[in-house]
């Protein structure tokens, strides 16, 4: 039998809108997964010996957190609040990796001309109160309650909701959504205000086992580090150009009122040994995809030239937030 005690589980979901994602965003941060063993549902990280991988239905995997059958995990947001809410034995690591987002939202038949608003349910045009089908009862129920809507009746419900208005199960749902076009499609709305949770993929890790198994500690903070970096970088470019200036201070100046080529702190710039009388130097920056442009601009003003954009791995803080987080929240 293994050594529990030693072996550190990570869960990753098996199947499903989260599986190829989180195989995807491990790989990217230099993580790649390996479905080496013999075993369908085990796996091993080489850049993290020691880590065994389990696949496990995206549900389930709150659940193993919970009672200690994994110690770290990646799942959506949503089925963490649903299944384990604010339970103490859960830690959030990192609540947002960038993939799976949805939203879990209140959503309406769209006949119902009146009622946009989650307020407008106590005139929906039905019989008796009203019937709300969910997967998500704890988190739906919260929300009905925090906006005085207690007499709602919820339906638990399984598979395709947004069929249950239409075949009379109920009369609205609370649903994952994404792009929106099944709901179009069913002839349903969402309600303007009926936004329960806004989830993506998380990494999540039982807190017992990283307050006292160094080894599986030592693995979430790798794990925190390099999503972390990777995440901080992916939207990131790195950026050189060759500048003609008389002096790093003339340069200097020329950069003031050019922000998108002023880099995370400032432009690193060193001298390029030419052969000719012109002063050259190279600047080198990080910019963010979006400003990629403004930033070409705005070297060209200063006369930029052979610009090169590459992409970057990682960005390492000095400290990493969630690092220092994840400690704070063990001396709980
Ligand atoms: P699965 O049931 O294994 O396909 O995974 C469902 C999980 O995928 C949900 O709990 C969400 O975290 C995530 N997800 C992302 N977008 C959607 C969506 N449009 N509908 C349902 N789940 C979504």
């Amino acid at each position: 039998m293994r050594d529990r005690k030693k072996e550190i589980r990570l869960a990753l979901p098996s199947k499903g809108r989260l599986a190829d994602g989180a195989l995807a965003l491990l790989e990217a941060a230099g993580l790649a997964v390996h479905k080496s063993t013999p075993r369908r549902f085990q796996a091993s990280i080489p850049s993290l010996p020691g880590i065994t991988v389990l696949f496990q239905r995206a549900a389930d995997i709150p659940v193993s957190l919970r009672d200690n059958a994994v110690d770290l995990g990646i799942t959506g947001w949503d089925l963490v609040q649903e299944r384990t809410g604010n339970d103490p034995r859960i830690l959030s690591l990192l609540p947002k990796l960038g993939f799976g987002h949805c939203r879990l939202n209140l959503i309406a038949p769209e006949g119902w001309r009146e009622v946009n608003r989650v307020e407008d349910l106590n005139h929906a045009p039905i019989p008796k109160r009203l019937r709300v089908a969910t997967k998500f009862p704890n988190l739906t129920g919260a929300f009905l309650s925090r906006h005085h809507l207690n007499e709602a009746h919820l339906v638990p419900a399984e598979g395709t909701l947004e069929v249950a208005p239409a075949l009379g199960c109920a009369d609205i749902i609370a649903d994952l959504v994404s792009a929106g076009t099944t709901l179009r499609e069913n002839h349903l709305k969402l309600l303007e205000n009926g936004c329960i949770l806004e989830s993506q993929a998380s990494l999540v890790a039982n807190r017992h086992a990283l307050k006292t198994r160094p080894a599986a500690l030592n693995a979430a903070q790798t794990l925190v580090e390099l999503l972390v970096a990777y995440l901080r970088a992916v939207e990131q470019l790195s950026v050189f150009a060759n500048v003609r200036a008389e002096s790093t201070e003339k340069l200097a100046a020329q950069l003031a009122g050019k922000p998108a080529i002023t880099g995370l702190q400032g432009p690193t710039v060193a001298p390029v040994l030419t052969r000719g009388e012109d002063k050259l130097f190279s600047m080198h920056i990080i910019v963010s995809k979006d400003k990629l442009t403004r930033a070409i601009a705005e070297l060209r003003e200063i006369g930029g030239s052979g610009i090169v954009a590459t992409p970057v791995s990682y960005i390492f803080e000095e400290q990493p937030q969630a690092c220092m987080n994840l400690a704070e929240a063990l001396k709980e």
